[in-house]
């Protein structure tokens, strides 16, 4: 992990000065979804402090086994309503909100005396029907009305593109997210952060201006679980939360 962890960051060095861009303008997270906590504790021991997680449940155990670090933990999957309370309270950010009902539960189950959740609004640059995230349409409009909640800081905009595009196809993708946050600035909404870049286009989101990529694979090699399982299966098991 040490040696892949490292050959990230040098990607993203190469990568950023490839592009004309300054390294440190790009913030690594590292998606630990499906990893147990020994492999969070050894990437922060390498000096790793920002890691990514789909799945609540999953999460807070590891956040409890790991509750001597200083971590800054990410949200990244899509969020049901009946979980909102749980990443307010535990989460630092929120790249995933795809809709304002969600923004604004977490906005209202911020705990107090914590700071607002750094926020990304997800959309679906793709089209792709199974995929979250709200229309290129919908974005500038979901940014205004959850920057006006107290809970939330909105620093940007975030995106999945479709897997296995040609080259060029990958980057429109990656270019049509960052022409959004440009034409959201431009309605007068100051967004600072991209959350675009994954271990597959980790290069090409780097030359389209991203500033969080969010690292799985290539840092912590192939998931053994599949997400599907190491979730908490919401489909298939009926959730003991409630909507509150
Ligand atoms: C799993 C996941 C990643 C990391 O993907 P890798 O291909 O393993 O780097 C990034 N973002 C989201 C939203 C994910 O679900």
């Amino acid at each position: 992990m040490e040696n892949r962890l490292q050959a990230v960051r040098d990607q993203i060095v190469k990568a950023a000065t490839h592009a004309g861009r300054s390294p440190t303008a790009i913030r690594l997270v590292a998606v630990s979804k499906t990893q147990p906590a020994a492999a969070v504790r050894a990437a922060w021991n390498e000096g790793q402090r920002d890691f990514g997680e789909n799945y609540v449940q999953e999460a807070i155990a590891k956040m409890s086994e790991l509750a001597d670090l200083d971590i800054t933990w990410h949200f990244i999957g899509p969020i049901q309503s009946n979980k909102t309370r749980l990443i307010a309270s535990h989460f630092d950010w929120v790249h995933s909100i795809d809709r304002l009902s969600v923004a604004e539960r977490l906005s209202a189950q911020r705990p107090a005396g914590r700071p607002p959740i750094d926020a990304c609004i997800q959309v679906n640059v793709s089209g792709e029907a199974s995929k979250s995230g709200c229309t290129p349409a919908e974005a500038s409009a979901l940014v205004a009305a959850a920057s006006r909640l107290p809970g939330l800081r909105v620093r940007g905009l975030m995106t999945v593109p479709e897997p296995d595009l040609p080259a060029a196809q990958q980057r429109e993708q990656l270019e049509a997210l960052r022409a959004l946050q440009h034409a959201i600035n431009g309605d007068g909404h100051p967004l600072d952060t991209l959350s675009m870049g994954m271990s597959a286009d980790l290069d090409a989101a780097i030359a389209a201006g991203s500033t969080i990529v969010r690292i799985g694979t290539a840092i912590f090699g192939a998931r053994t679980v599949s997400p599907d399982r190491a979730s908490s299966a919401p489909t298939l098991t009926p959730s003991p939360d409630t909507l509150s």
